[in-house]
């Protein structure tokens, strides 16, 4: 253990979690790469939060310059929040023209199950059987993809999203569909006869924490009108989708045609800088408005407001959404390509920068064939080794998952598909050779 670890170990607690059986100490970053201690270089095929790259010197002058201007809390006019809000919600679809700033991907999602709760006065909420939306009590009492002390509540019904690519894999889409649809029906009579009433349904247009889910079409536009119909609202949660992440939207609700009544923001927004925000209608917020103090002391102040309009500049000036989509293709093809090598590879999943590949311990065709976290934890570490950073998803954590920042290219691409071609082919992983045939 070294001294660091342990002292942090001795402050933070042994509970903080650390990517690594050997934890990176890292120094510094830019672009897509980052430096350790040592001086070691490593590709960031993992990181979403510094979106535009690390250390983006526009999103670090845009902080300076405001910060050593001015920076205080909210209950101030001040033009650059103004300018921020402005500029961010003609990101969005008609109606949502308010914009509610927090810190963080958390609080969005609470503050939008609270104005839910207010236009509904119902407090049923509906969430994947898989899932992380934030470390609030109200949001431990509806995540499925963590343990905690709460438990579900019992306001909270759980559904399983379908997976084209993965346990509905060679179904029919149609049957997959309404089989997904009747389970969403059920839960909704069932909070209703236990009095909870539907608030929301709360879910990530990427089903990210679940592993990329494959969807089948309709189905996030099916669920939207199910929970319509019984008077809930839609809450999208856009932490992980958001700001162009899958190349072919600036918001990942916009590729399931969907626009929700709420859509939280976090992670992405600031590029490193904590600053997140509940997107809705004017008429949503006319509703909460007067009937609940929302003061937010750091939501969304001068220095927030310049990191977010900075990331929009960036994002917009360097078309780093459609390098995203370009990206996106080659890393796709290139994965395609080591699946088509590798039995033991599930298919390929995601979108824009956001990949996932599952490893199975027998070849996928073998209807034994089951998720293989083991190998997956073995890839992740020899990446790292080889200085290529990716870590894991989905209900097994057997899902490899590749979430660079925007400015990964073609180049870049290469480098990690070539890094992963060679452990795969280098590697006897558990029972049976990655590599078909070997
Ligand atoms: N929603 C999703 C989909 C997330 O992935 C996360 C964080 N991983 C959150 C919400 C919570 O965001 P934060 O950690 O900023 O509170």
């Amino acid at each position: 253990m070294t001294g660091l670890r342990e002292r942090r170990e001795r402050t933070l607690g042994p509970y903080a979690p650390l990517f690594y059986d050997r934890p990176l100490e890292l120094v510094g970053g830019d672009g897509v790469w980052l430096t350790d201690v040592a001086g070691g270089r490593y590709l960031d095929a993992y990181n979403n939060v510094p979106h535009v790259g690390h250390a983006h010197p526009r999103v670090v002058e845009a902080i300076a310059r405001q910060a050593a201007t001015l920076n205080l809390h909210t209950r101030y006019l001040n033009d650059r929040v103004v300018d921020y809000a402005e500029r961010l919600l003609a990101t969005f679809d008609a109606p949502l023209d308010r914009v509610v700033f927090t810190n963080s991907g958390s609080e969005s999602n609470d503050l939008a199950l609270r104005i839910a709760a207010q236009h509904t006065s119902s407090e049923g909420v509906l969430v994947s059987d898989f899932s992380y939306h934030g470390h609030t009590r109200a949001l431990a009492a509806a995540t499925t993809g963590l343990r905690t002390r709460e438990g579900l509540g019992p306001h909270v019904r759980t559904l399983r999203v379908p997976d084209l690519d993965g346990a509905d894999r060679g179904h029919d889409e149609a049957t997959v569909l309404a089989v997904a649809l009747d389970e969403a029906r059920a839960a909704i009579d069932s909070l209703r006869q236990e009095g909870h009433g539907l608030s929301a349904l709360l879910f990530d247009s990427l089903f990210s924490t679940e592993g990329l889910n494959r969807v089948p079409a309709g189905y996030v536009a099916g669920l939207a009108a199910l929970v319509r119909g019984a008077g809930g609202l839609v809450v999208g949660d856009e932490v992980q989708s958001g700001f162009g992440r899958t190349g072919t939207a600036f918001w990942g609700y916009q590729n399931h045609g969907v626009v929700p009544d709420l859509v939280t923001m976090g992670k992405p927004m600031g590029n490193g800088h904590p600053v997140g925000g509940v997107a809705l209608s004017a008429a949503l917020l006319d509703e909460f408005g007067p009937r609940n103090m929302y003061f937010n002391t750091f939501g969304g102040n001068p220095v927030s407001a310049a990191a977010g309009l900075a990331v929009l500049d960036v994002l917009r000036d360097e078309d780093l959404v459609e390098r995203a989509r370009a990206t996106g293709v080659v890393v796709r093809r290139g994965l395609e390509r080591l699946v088509a090598a590798h039995e033991r590879l599930g298919p390929v999943k995601g979108t824009g920068l956001f990949f996932g590949v599952e490893i199975l311990d027998r070849p996928r065709n073998d209807p034994r064939a089951r998720p293989d976290p083991a190998s997956t934890r073995r890839v992740v570490e020899a990446l790292r080794a080889r200085h290529v950073l990716v870590s894991r998803i989905g209900r097994e954590d057997s899902v490899l998952k590749m979430r660079p920042p925007m400015p990964f290219g073609p180049r870049e691409a290469e480098l990690l598909l070539d890094e992963l071609a060679e452990i795969l082919d280098a590697r006897p992983f558990g029972r049976c050779p990655l590599r078909s045939g070997a």
